[in-house]
């Protein structure tokens, strides 16, 4: 596969979407960045990467956070994770409300916000230090040490985040949460802040790509099943409501960021990352997404 040759095309092919979708406005720090950057970084299990554009450039990896602090939840608990947050698409925004009061607290999913609530929660009740644990995780699987939270996003989000505190406030009246929300709200935040490259997502990506293990190495993450199930859920509910439509032109796992990023795998063959601020109506990055539909389609390889 002339993976070379595919990245620079997709490159080119990119470009006309450039002026396409906005920055996340509601988290005021982001809006601070220049739009019309995109980087991708895949990195074939077999030892090749290749890299275009602002590829080393970091950026706030926003939710695709969600995808650790639900691996070192799932590594902590075991199935028993699944009694609290559920494994079902929810069909709605990121952040939305409305089914918690029908299905009684209890998150559709660890992908949206609700579910990333829960997943904090038992971190946070859990861990001695949550936070250097948490970053500590993704160092390792990043194989990077230069890896760090953004103060001034965690204060920006903090200052606009209504929405996320009554989520947070109504999942602890049903009792699914332990915690005093502004601390769990602030472990939150630290991790959605966390700054990576596209170099170092693809790098952590790995393990998802290749049954829990970073090539060359012996550590085990989750198990090989259980990295088939973080797989399914990345596949189902890693877009937010636009999962279906990511699903139906991509074709293999991923989880997406309000930041722009986007992180995704071909289960043995590559993990990959992209990285462009302007996002379409459902919070995915535009470029992001079309980058990874011509991936997939240029190689011809999809999980389907
Ligand atoms: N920190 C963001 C929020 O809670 C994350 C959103 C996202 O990337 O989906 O609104």
């Amino acid at each position: 596969m002339d993976y070379k040759k595919i990245i620079q095309e997709i490159h080119e092919e990119v470009m006309p979407f450039r002026g396409d979708g906005n920055v996340a406005s509601y988290i005021p720090e982001l809006e601070k960045i220049q739009p019309d950057q995109f980087g991708m970084y895949l990195k074939c299990l077999g030892g090749a990467d290749y890299e275009i554009g602002a590829s080393q450039t970091k950026f706030s990896i926003q939710s695709i956070s969600k995808v650790f602090s639900t691996t070192m939840a799932y590594e902590l608990l075991g199935e028993a994770l699944w009694e609290f947050v559920g494994v079902e698409p929810s069909g709605d925004p990121f952040n939305s409300i409305m089914q918690l009061e029908y299905e009684d607290g209890k998150p559709r999913n660890p992908m949206i916000n609700a579910g990333a609530f829960v997943i904090s929660d038992i971190l946070y009740s859990r861990l001695d230090n949550p936070k250097e644990d948490l970053l500590k995780f993704v160092r390792i699987i990043a194989g990077e040490e230069d890896i760090h939270p953004n103060a001034a996003v965690i204060a920006s989000e903090k200052s606009t985040g209504y929405r996320n505190a009554s989520l947070a406030n109504f999942i602890k009246s049903f009792g699914r949460i332990e915690n005093d929300i502004n601390d769990l709200l602030d472990f939150y935040y630290f991790q959605c802040s966390i700054e990576m490259t596209c170099r170092q997502l693809a790098h952590a990506f790995q393990i998802f790509a290749n049954h829990g293990k970073l090539p060359g190495d012996n550590v085990q993450f989750l198990t090989s099943s259980q990295i088939k199930r973080m797989n399914a859920l990345m596949q189902t509910c890693g877009f937010y409501d636009e999962s279906g439509d990511y699903t139906f032109k991509v074709g293999i796992p991923g989880k997406s960021g309000v930041g722009g990023g986007i992180a995704a795998l071909f289960p043995q063959e590559y993990s990959v990352a992209v990285w462009s601020p302007r996002l379409n109506t459902k919070g995915n990055s535009v470029m992001g997404i079309k980058a990874l539909e011509l991936l997939t389609t240029k190689t011809g390889l999809s999980i389907f």
